[in-house]
């Protein structure tokens, strides 16, 4: 009986908790995540593609990943580019990408003159790397967008500073500390692209980004470890086979990761038809390993990831 009680109790910490999380709180104060695109490639899935802010008092400070539809998402979500302070990118397939052009035009529209480092993984025979797709987009006189080359030579209000981060290894990388933040990523795999997950330690939180990748390097559990949210990028169902799952995780893989991470929030994203409307099955297959707060990502969507603590104290 005590313990029955007891594990009603866990319970409803964990359902409270969770809806709390779920509570606005972008641009306003504390650290969020926002999605800004909770789709994969498909149009048939109706969202965005991959896209997402870390927002702290108010300011979206921190991109990563921007796919098709995203920048649409960043206008409605109120960020302003003048506050952005860095992009990260998990790989440069179309789906993560292909905002990036919007952004730097749209930056023309405002009052920005920082510099803007952006940080993607280093390349190879499929894929430039993030300072080669950079040229290709915008270098004078071969890039598609070369008259935006303002930003890359710095003759522009500010200079957009692409850097490779390399995938060869699969230790923790440091990657760009500033005084308020501290990035790390790991390489992760994602079929043959070069792929990296993100870790952002902002106002005493740790925030992880998967973005895609199939689980079979085994480094995400450590770049993860103890993080107050970990985004993981749902693909694909449990029974997927062939390329499909050699390019992503199943929701066995997600809990599993998740779990040996003591990750204390899970959110799905990248949700596509495959998964769309089997979200019952796939949280049976996480919730087989992950017993923590979970929650499937739409667009527009704001974590409160700050709040957390405040909030099982108050409960306690
Ligand atoms: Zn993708």
């Amino acid at each position: 009986m005590k313990f029955k009680i007891l594990y009603i109790v866990g319970s409803l910490l964990l359902t409270t908790s969770f809806l709390t999380y779920a509570e606005p709180c972008c641009g306003t104060s504390g650290v969020c995540v926002q999605v800004l695109g909770s789709g994969g490639p498909e149009v048939a899935d109706k969202r965005a593609s991959s896209g997402y802010l870390v927002w702290q008092n108010g300011r979206a400070r921190i991109m990563i990943d921007m796919g098709p539809g995203s920048m649409l998402r960043y206008e409605e979500s109120g960020a302003r580019i003048e506050d952005l302070e860095v992009v990260l990118l998990s790989h440069l397939h179309v789906d993560h990408s292909a905002d990036l052009p919007a952004l730097i035009k749209g930056s023309f529209f405002t009052d920005r003159t920082s510099d803007l480092p952006l940080y993607g993984p280093s390349g190879n025979t499929l894929i430039p790397g993030a300072t080669a797709f950079v040229q290709t987009l915008f270098a004078n006189p071969t890039g598609a967008y070369h008259y935006l080359s303002d930003y890359l030579t710095g003759e522009g209000a500010y200079r957009l500073q692409a850097h490779d981060v390399p995938v060869s290894g699969t230790a923790v990388q440091e990657v760009l500390a500033s005084k308020d933040f501290n990035i790390t990523a790991v390489a992760v795999h994602h079929g043959p692209l070069p792929a990296l997950a993100w870790r952002i330690d902002i106002g005493g939180r740790a925030i992880v980004f998967s973005g895609d990748m199939n689980g079979d390097k085994d480094t995400l559990p450590t770049l993860a470890a103890g993080a107050d949210l970990l985004v993981a990028h749902h693909a694909v169902p449990q029974e997927a086979k062939g390329v499909a799952r050699k390019l992503h995780m199943p929701p066995s893989v997600i809990g599993e990761i998740a779990a040996e991470a003591k990750v204390k929030q899970l959110v799905l994203s990248h949700r596509m038809s495959r998964t769309l409307g089997r979200e019952k099955a796939s949280e049976i297959e996480i919730r087989k390993r992950y017993a923590g707060p979970l929650e499937f990502a739409d667009d527009g969507q704001c974590f409160n990831v700050s709040e957390k603590d405040q909030t099982l104290k108050s409960l306690l």
